[in-house]
């Protein structure tokens, strides 16, 4: 199922706000197993908007626009939308009994403003938004889908997975394709292909498994369509259990902080951080994600040699001698913090994040990141880049990804 998401709304053109409904979108449709061929932002005019239906209908399957539906506007969306479905605005009985409900409570509220909200387009099913007073709205045109929903972040994240996923995935489940990748060392394709020729007998009909030889390593993917996208999880699952010995390495896709901050809360044990050069933001990753409580039990942002030193138990030694961005000072924040935290793991980072502090040995996006279990702790040196930004943002999701596979290489 190919996709276009179109966003409306002049403050996006502006640069006054970020557009994170698409991203939000877009992650939604690739978990679903649905392609995003094309995101576009567009004013709150009603040339550009028609302009990009059609544009998008040339390609996609399905589109999905969020924006310009409130009370506020003179519903140009909706106008729009009407034009273009060749229908007009009517009263929706459905869409007022849903805004009746929500302003039970304080009914003199419900102003002439909501009512005009009742108002949609004749040929329109209405979606119902429990977190505010536009509706949502889905249409069907020579068996492809145009669906509107409101442009505040908070009522779209509600509506999408609730009320348009359930439909798309109904419409088009045969488009559905989803897959997951991993990274094979050291291991010829044959002798890898004997080794999962079993695991291969058990895929089901719509799930298969491809070889893309490399030099020096094998990737693997996992390929399920149309039905079979619900059972990926599983045979996934099975895969890296029939490789179970074998050196490979998950190959994370798009934003890969959310996949790994949800297999370390998978992973039963608890965690720590001991942060410098990321200020914090590896705790902020971890916590972004619902359910961190159960797993994060705390971090310290330790960026003065004070702190490192006072906090985490660091020896003054050790920072006078390697200085603050060494092995042994990671080494020693990781395993401070995992001791005052009680964590049975913890990572740590300490790096020259830049623009400014970069000597010839230590240049600007020097990082060291260390990880500490209950059998030991090590560390690893990487050199990032030349942007504050990069470094802080490559080395969190670097040490996570490090702690991560810390952790389930002593659980295998
Ligand atoms: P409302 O009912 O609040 O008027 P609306 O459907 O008319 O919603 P807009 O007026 O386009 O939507 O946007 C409402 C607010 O939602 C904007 O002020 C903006 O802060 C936010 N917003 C709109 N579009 C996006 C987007 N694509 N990404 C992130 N935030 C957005
Ligand atoms: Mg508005």
């Amino acid at each position: 199922m190919k996709a276009v998401i179109i966003t409306i709304g002049d403050e996006i053109l502006l640069g006054q706000i970020l557009d994170t409904n698409s991203r939000f979108i877009a992650r939604e449709l690739t978990k679903f197993g649905a392609e995003t061929v094309q995101i576009r932002s567009v004013a709150d005019e009603k040339n550009a908007i028609c302009q990009a239906i059609e544009d998008a209908f040339a390609i996609a399957d399905a589109v999905l626009m969020t924006g310009g539906l409130g009370p506020t506007k003179d519903d140009l969306t909706k106008n729009v939308l009407a034009q273009y479905f060749d229908t007009e605005l009517a009263f929706n009985p459905q869409a007022y009994a849903w805004l009746e409900e929500m302003f039970a409570a304080y009914p003199e509220r419900l102003n002439a403003y909501n009512k005009s909200q009742a108002m949609l387009p004749k040929t329109c099913i209405p979606l119902r938004n429990l977190r505010g007073t536009a509706s949502g709205m889905w249409f069907e045109k020579n068996g492809k889908v145009l669906v509107s929903l409101p442009g505040v972040p908070f009522e779209t994240e509600y509506l999408f997975p609730a009320e348009v996923l359930p439909r798309l995935k109904e419409k088009f489940q045969d488009l559905l394709l989803q897959y997951r990748m991993l990274t094979v060392y050291e291991m010829p394709e044959a002798a890898l292909a004997m080794r999962l020729a079993d695991y291969e007998k058990t895929l089901p009909n719509g799930i298969s498994l491809a070889y893309l030889p490399a030099a020096g390593y094998v990737r693997l993917r996992l390929t399920a369509k149309g039905k079979a996208v619900e059972q990926l999880d599983f045979f996934w699952e099975n895969l890296r259990s029939a490789l179970n010995g074998i050196l490979f390495e998950q190959v994370f896709n798009e934003t890969s902080e959310e996949e790994i901050v949800r297999r370390l809360a998978q992973s039963g044990v608890t965690v720590a951080c001991a942060e410098s050069c990321t200020g914090g933001n590896i705790a902020h990753l971890v916590t972004s994600v619902p359910g961190a409580s159960s797993y994060f039990l705390g971090g310290v942002v330790a960026y003065s040699n004070e702190v490192k030193k006072n906090v985490l138990g660091v020896q003054a030694a050790d920072l006078e001698k390697y200085g603050a961005v060494s092995e042994p000072v990671a080494l020693q924040m990781a395993q401070g913090v995992r001791r005052i935290t009680g964590a049975q793991w913890a990572v740590a980072t300490t790096g020259v994040a830049g623009p400014d502090g970069g000597t010839p040995d230590k240049p600007v996006g020097t990082v060291w990141i260390a990880v500490a279990g209950e059998k030991g702790a090590r560390a690893e040196k990487f050199i990032f880049s030349r942007t504050r930004e990069r470094n802080i943002g490559r080395s969190s999701i670097k040490a996570l990804q490090l702690l991560l596979h810390a952790i389930q290489a002593q659980q295998e």
